[in-house]
């Protein structure tokens, strides 16, 4: 049998990814991993057990126990940390810049690499990766990839109108902000920086609705399965 096909979806936040990507996996019958939210889950036990982002060592010892979890619950997509729903918690503006800053340390990189690759290879059938670098770093052999973008203003007004759905509290002008540093930061950074593989589809999200974004990803996925039987 042939392994786990896997899609890979990257792009910046607030292109679309997460909707795209659980509505995908949805369709498809896919397992769904936001690896976003596995670096979100470091910084918050991290926080938890007063970890300074920068102490490596400490920072290794904490990434080689974690133990995270994903499901899918009455159709909602639940994100496990220690066997605690940490759904909600993760989606703090502190644990969105902690996650930005955790995401730069090498020892974290390599030290999730593993539970990424597991998570999704343990999927029978496929599994929808998204994140920024699947396409380039965790699964560079990816069966399809994905990059998705947008303007920056569009990207902030979506993060904005999702953080108000959650009932966390932000201005659009403190989104924005929030959304370029971190931008910037996922860029510039040495290891694993922000950019598309250079065989992944490109696809604007500025204009295009979010179902016309996930019908063409959803034609080429299944056209890709198709040809490999
Ligand atoms: O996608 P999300 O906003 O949840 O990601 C949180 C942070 O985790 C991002 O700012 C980014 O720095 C980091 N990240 C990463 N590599 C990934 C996924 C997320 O560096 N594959």
């Amino acid at each position: 049998m042939s392994r786990t096909f896997i899609v890979a979806i990257d792009g910046p936040a607030g292109a679309g990814k997460s909707t795209v990507a659980k509505k995908l996996a949805k369709r498809l019958g896919f397992a769904l991993v936001d690896t976003g939210a596995i670096y979100r889950c470091v910084a918050l036990e991290a926080s938890r057990r007063g970890v300074p982002l920068d102490d490596d060592a400490r920072l290794g010892e904490l990434v080689a126990g974690i133990q995270i979890s994903f499901a899918a619950v009455g159709g909602e997509s639940r994100v496990y940390l220690g066997g605690n729903d940490v759904t909600a918690a993760i989606r703090a503006p502190e644990v969105s810049m902690g996650a930005s800053k955790v995401s730069a340390r090498p020892v974290v990189r390599q030290g999730l690499l593993g539970l990424q690759r597991r998570l999704a290879l343990a999927a029978e059938q496929g599994a929808v990766l998204e994140g920024r670098d699947i396409g380039t770093v965790v699964f560079p052999d990816a069966e399809a990839k994905f990059f998705l973008d947008a303007s920056p203003e569009v990207r902030a007004r979506r993060r904005h109108a999702e953080l108000g759905e959650k009932g966390v509290e932000a201005s659009f002008e403190e989104v924005l902000a929030d959304q370029n540093r971190r931008d910037r930061d996922d860029s510039s950074r040495e290891l694993a920086p922000l950019r598309a593989a250079d065989d992944a589809i490109r696809i604007d999200s500025s204009e295009a609705s979010i179902e016309e974004v996930l019908l063409r990803l959803e034609a080429e996925v299944r056209s890709r399965m198709a040809r490999r039987g």
